[in-house]
């Protein structure tokens, strides 16, 4: 498919990254953001790849009337429409990368990939139940946060948003999209099911929110939750370490030049909260909510006071998850008590 229209200059620096349009990002591949309404991520990226056949998205963007919109329009950048869409492989069932890709892929019979480490999350949505954040909001003795997700209520669940992928992916696998031969790796974090999708031959990774260039990927806010989910983070990072550097084509945010650049600050910023978590906890046994309400947050620094119910309750899960690492590596204990776990340094 010819591509005359499309603008080739992209404002990939720096903060104009969410600038509607196609942006392209290489020979026969165009970044299209989708705002998201109500949202701190201001957009999600979505990568249109040509195809002889017709397009292939990476990621499918949040159906919402203002996403849908945007991705028609830079869909007519490239000539093209949704009709034009055979597959979508979506990196993670987080609404701001599936839903859309569900609705479309149903309304144009398009072919919708999704990891099956996400199966379990995925139902729970279906049925409209939290799953176990709330659980683990209580182990962290966050019964402040809790009783505030009650005066929101539960948000009402369109079940075509959330209907199940046409393909489960499972493992490593390797997927043929046009001429172009893609690497699907599964690395679970940021969710357990969570797929990164690397071509090597143009040295491109579509990393989804496994690697972001500005932010780090909420980590531990599933309805499924697993065990040790910064472990399996640290690891899948890691694992990218070890593949040939790749141009970072990111969920959120700029392109950026180097997959392990990024890597290594993301490791190193984990090091650093982990070392943080320890000190908080080494004068006094201290719940999750508790060590959340001592670290900065996001990196303007913000106090924990400050945020909102919803980014308070990432905060909380995403302490509890490292405070995990910390139990994992010997340097704490874990104690399960009424009020919430509390956590000791060894
Ligand atoms: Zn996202």
């Amino acid at each position: 498919m010819s591509v005359p229209t499309s603008k080739a200059v992209s404002p990939d620096s720096g903060e104009h990254w969410a600038e509607p349009g196609a942006w392209k990002v290489a020979e026969g591949i165009h970044r299209i953001p989708l705002p998201l309404p109500m949202d701190g991520l201001k957009a999600v990226n979505v990568y249109a790849v040509e195809t002889p056949s017709g397009l292939t998205l990476m990621d499918g963007g949040w159906a919402v009337p203002e996403g849908r919109e945007a991705l028609e329009k830079g869909l007519a950048l490239l000539g093209a429409g949704v009709g034009d869409i055979t597959d979508f492989l979506v990196t993670h069932v987080h609404r701001d990368h599936y839903s859309l890709a569900a609705v479309l892929g149903t309304e144009v019979g398009a072919t919708v990939r999704l990891g099956s480490g996400e199966r379990a999350t995925l139902e729970l949505v279906q049925r409209g139940e939290e799953g176990a954040m709330l659980h683990n909001l209580q182990v962290s003795g966050a019964q402040a946060l809790i009783e505030r997700w009650g005066d929101v209520g539960r948000p009402v669940q369109d079940p075509s948003h959330w209907r199940d992928p046409d393909i489960w992916l499972e493992g490593d696998t390797t997927i043929t999209v046009g001429e172009r031969s893609l690497a699907a790796i599964h690395t679970p974090g940021h969710t357990q099911g969570h797929y990164v999708y690397a071509d090597h031959d143009a040295g491109l990774l579509f990393s989804g929110d496994h690697v972001l260039p500005t932010i780090t990927p909420s980590i531990g806010f599933e309805p499924a939750s697993t065990a040790t989910p910064l472990r399996d983070f640290m690891a899948s990072l890691t694992r990218m370490r070890a593949l040939p550097d790749l141009r970072l084509l990111p969920a959120h945010g700029p392109v950026a030049p180097s997959v392990h650049a990024r890597v290594d600050e993301l490791l190193e910023h984990h090091e650093h909260r982990l070392a943080l978590s320890l000190e908080a906890i080494r004068a006094n046994p201290s719940t999750a909510y508790q060590v959340a309400g001592e670290l900065p947050w996001t990196r303007h620094e913000h106090r924990f006071d400050t945020l909102d119910m919803f980014n308070g309750s990432l905060a909380v899960l995403e302490t509890l998850a490292h405070l995990d690492v910390i139990v994992a590596r010997g340097l704490a204990t874990r104690t399960t008590a009424a009020e919430g776990d509390l956590f000791s340094a060894a």
